[in-house]
């Protein structure tokens, strides 16, 4: 069979955000979203023989469009007014961490206002405490949203299918919330892009271990652009542990247009492939026109990030089988973090999704 070649939207900006460490149960752990994982998805991809497109700059509407400009403010500003405040010297940190959360639970229907400290507005946006924002983080995140801009562009203008190698992930950034690794959302952006760009309807079919909270609430009550996921069960105890149930369908103009597939820990390929092919009928049953994949590979039985054991042939199969939906297809990659193991599952999945989608 020849070789299917994909263009691979990537750039080497998106290395810039340099996670450090995260805080996790009140200790610190060693951080599992990193630079390297750049660099390995890019040199299987090369040694599989696709092709490699250096993201330029995009414009900030689709951004504009799927976050609130508050979010946006905060992650441009962030490193910078931590840098400028007593952290470093207090506490020897120069990530962003919030230290409270203004929920509901702290003000109890009190008219509230913005903390004036970083440390505590942080808070506003940010959701856990393994999600630290650095110097990099804004320069990498935009970047990550570029490849997948870039991407998008390349399907509208007619490529049947492109992946964007965005880093850090972005399907758990909601429109005006960060969490989960995730900083801008990617896929979202892909989705909204291919919608300006004139697809009718797109689907967003995600099939990280983990359920997309970002992108399902961004289209939540949109339909024209669909969330489809099979993910570990929230309710197992997985993050994002309080949405990603089966009987969240959308509501308003989106009702009908979410479809989330948990699995019980320890779902290996027959389990998991029967959950992406009812995603892929689910999508052919809608009648859309295009395809944003969230590729995460950390459902993969080798991931220290969750509790599925997917294979690489079984990332293979799931590529042949939202491919053979034959419909244009941005790839975005999510999460997946085995680094021995990480290109390879990348590069499976893509080969599925080319066969099937050009034909033998
Ligand atoms: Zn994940």
């Amino acid at each position: 069979m020849a070789q299917q070649d994909v263009p691979v939207v990537w750039s080497p900006t998106t290395r810039a955000h340099d996670p450090n460490h995260e805080v996790w149960f009140g200790t610190t752990s060693d951080a599992t979203e990193v630079a390297a994982r750049v660099d390995t998805i890019l040199e299987s991809l090369r040694d599989a023989g696709h092709r490699l497109v250096e993201a330029g700059p995009a414009p900030d509407e689709v951004l504009e469009e799927i976050h609130d400009a508050e979010l946006l403010s905060f992650m441009r500003t962030a490193a910078d007014r931590w840098a400028a405040g007593p952290y470093s010297r207090l506490v020897g940190q120069d990530r962003v961490l919030p230290y409270l959360f203004p929920s509901p639970a702290m003000t109890g229907g009190l008219p509230t206002r913005r903390a004036t400290a970083v440390h505590a507005d942080a808070g506003r946006f940010g959701y856990d405490t393994t999600t630290l924002v650095g110097p990099g983080t804004w320069a990498a995140a935009r970047a990550a949203v570029d490849c997948a801009l870039g991407a998008a562009a390349l399907v509208t203008a007619g490529e049947p299918l492109a992946y964007a190698l965005c880093r850090p992930p972005g399907h758990h950034v909601t429109r005006a919330g960060y969490g989960g690794s995730c900083y801008l959302n990617n896929g979202a952006a892909a989705a909204e892009a291919l919608r300006r760009g004139g697809a009718r309807r797109v689907a967003v079919v995600d099939v990280d271990a983990h359920h997309g909270n970002g992108t399902a609430a961004i289209f939540y009550d949109r339909g024209d652009v669909r969330y489809g996921s099979v993910h570990v069960d929230p309710g197992a105890g997985w993050f994002p542990h309080v949405v990603g149930f089966a009987d969240e369908v959308g509501v308003g103009e989106g009702a009908g247009a979410t479809f989330n597939i948990p699995l019980v820990p320890g779902t290996a390929d027959d389990g998991w492939l029967d959950a992406v092919r009812r995603l892929a009928d689910w999508v052919a049953a809608a009648d859309c026109t295009s395809l944003v994949v969230s590729l995460g590979v950390d459902a993969a039985a080798d991931d220290p990030e969750s509790p599925l054991l997917v294979t690489r042939d079984g990332y293979g199969e799931a590529g042949r089988i939202i491919g053979g939906l034959g419909l244009p297809a941005v790839v975005v990659q999510e999460g997946g973090y085995h680094l021995p193991t990480l290109g390879g599952l990348v590069a499976s999945y893509l080969a599925g999704h080319a066969s099937a989608a050009h034909g033998p």
